[in-house]
């Protein structure tokens, strides 16, 4: 695979973490990359100890002056720069995304993408963020200033790297705040590129720091006394401890958590538009995205053909190793591939049918690899564990509902509120479903279209907070408010 024409180059002369502008060696641990569809090593990478996370905070304070006072105007043309800069090394942030995530590289051009647009976007808020005035009568003036939050935490995970990185990162430099990101363990290689290229953009040392590590690093990030936002990405049991550690400098949280997305097919749909979104809604990925429509929920009188449809869908998908562009690569790692099978073969001894699926996948020869075939479960109860928890793999579950009002319930009967979709010809079932549906984004019509320019988060365990659009700026600015006296007492 080495000699793939896609195979990034130079990943051994990659830092290891970049703090103040430098790239450094990480204290800690050294940990191996591998190739999720090979088991090939990839990289050799040491974590940050302890006193490096230190060192990020203390430089990311030190830079936050510089940056928050350069003119709102200047650092757009610095961020305008940087997303520039991706697009420029769009070619190689992708081959490293889909090596070290074992994405399919096409999806992975298209997160590079919506990274460059992430910088974009929030580049030209830079010069638009306006306070307000507060009427107060003749005798005083009450006006709100905007300022940086100050230090912020990135926390991430292993499924998108560098556009989740991107969305936060984006939004927190264009306020003029500073940062240090922690990627996921599994996948720090992008994120080190990014802060790189920010650097080569104009942004002061210190602004854009990455540290690399587990849960301890990412733990000692989070309770740093110095840290005044926390950004987190990741599972819900992780977003609990967040919410613990970023109370000890009273930080503020952003949690996108994980999600049992429902996607909704009443009688009156579109078949064959409403297959084309489950199926790109669960197995995009590998099924590896927060909001992946794990859940179709399906009226009776149509199950049955539309669970034929996805399944031909699903059986034509291919599987390969990411440079070569499948429709799904391998799993993230051996460990998350056994999991998946856990939650397949505890389904399939609960008694519950498999209509496509439910074995490990072994495409090209690539028997080290971590691959599952896409899976669907048919008709199943809603308290099976299957139906309950976040697989994040390729697996799907259908249930069955003879009204609107029972398909709401199923749909809201989980403990998470992501996103959801509905597929309907009718637009008073559609938006009473909407209105209805315990979710931060509803889709209608579609599934996981829509672009990033639009405000997302979750509800119930699925988090607090949004991220993305305009609404994305809010966690990290604060209003200060001054109050100025002018009666006139001659
Ligand atoms: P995870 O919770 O295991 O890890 C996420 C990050 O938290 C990693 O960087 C990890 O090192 C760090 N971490 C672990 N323990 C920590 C601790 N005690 N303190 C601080 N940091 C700690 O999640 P994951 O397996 O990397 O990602 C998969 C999960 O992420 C899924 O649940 C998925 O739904 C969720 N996710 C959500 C969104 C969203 O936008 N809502 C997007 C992508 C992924």
């Amino acid at each position: 695979m080495q000699t793939h024409p896609d195979y990034p180059q130079h990943l051994a002369e990659l830092p290891h973490n970049f703090i103040d502008g430098v790239g450094q060696t990480g204290a800690g641990k050294v940990r191996t990359l591998r190739d999720p569809a090979t088991s090939q090593v990839i990289v050799e990478l040491a974590d940050a100890d302890r006193s490096q996370v230190a060192q990020a905070v203390s430089s990311a304070r030190h830079a936050l002056p510089v940056w928050s006072d350069t003119a709102p105007a200047i650092r757009a043309r610095i961020i305008f720069r940087l997303a520039g800069l991706i697009e420029a090394k769009a070619g190689e942030l992708a081959s490293v995304e889909a090596l070290n995530v074992g994405k399919p590289i096409g999806q992975a051009k298209r997160d590079v993408q919506r990274a460059a647009d992430y910088f974009r976007f929030y580049a030209g808020c830079c010069d638009k963020l306006q306070g307000e005035t507060i009427p107060l009568g003749p005798d005083q003036t009450a006006l709100t200033v905007l300022e940086p939050i100050g230090v912020t935490a990135h926390i991430l995970p292993w499924n998108y790297p560098v556009s989740t990185l991107a969305r936060g990162a984006a939004a927190a430099l264009a306020v003029g705040a500073t940062m240090v990101a922690k990627p996921s363990e599994s996948t720090p290689l992008s994120a080190i590129m990014l802060a790189q290229l920010g650097l080569e953009a104009g942004l002061p040392r210190g602004a854009f720091n990455v540290i690399c590590g587990a849960g301890e690093i990412g733990e000692a990030l989070a309770s740093d006394n110095t840290v005044a936002h926390v950004t987190f990405t990741g599972s819900t049991a992780t977003g609990r401890k967040i919410m613990q550690s970023a109370s000890k400098p009273i930080a503020g949280t952003t949690l996108e958590l994980g999600g049992k997305s429902p996607v909704v097919v009443l009688a009156d749909a579109d078949l064959d538009a409403a297959a084309d979104g489950v199926v790109r809604g669960i197995f995009f990925n590998a099924g590896q995205v927060c909001a992946a429509g794990a859940r179709l929920i399906c009226a009776r009188s149509i199950h049955d053909a539309l669970v034929k449809k996805v399944v031909a869908k699903a059986e034509a998908l291919t599987i390969g190793h990411p440079l070569d562009n499948p429709d799904l690569g391998p799993l993230i790692s051996a460990q998350h591939l056994a999991r998946v099978e856990g939650f397949v073969d505890r389904a399939k001894s609960e008694g519950l049918t498999c209509a496509v699926g439910g074995h490990r996948a072994c495409p090209d020869g690539l028997t080290q690899g971590a691959f599952y075939a896409p899976t669907v479960f048919t008709n199943v109860p809603a308290h099976s564990e299957i139906a309950q928890q976040e697989v994040f793999g390729p697996v799907l579950i259908t249930q069955i509902c003879d009204t609107v009002e029972q398909a709401l319930d199923l749909a809201n009967g989980t403990a998470f509120g992501l996103v959801a979709g509905v597929y309907t010809a009718d637009i008073t079932h559609a938006m009473q479903f909407a209105r209805k549906v315990e979710a931060g984004q509803i889709f209608i019509n579609g599934f996981l279209q829509g672009g990033d320019t639009v405000p997302f988060g979750g509800v119930k365990e699925s988090g607090i907070g949004r991220e993305k659009g305009l609404a994305g700026l809010a966690a990290y600015s604060a209003a200060k408010s001054i109050i100025i006296n002018h009666r006139d007492t001659s």
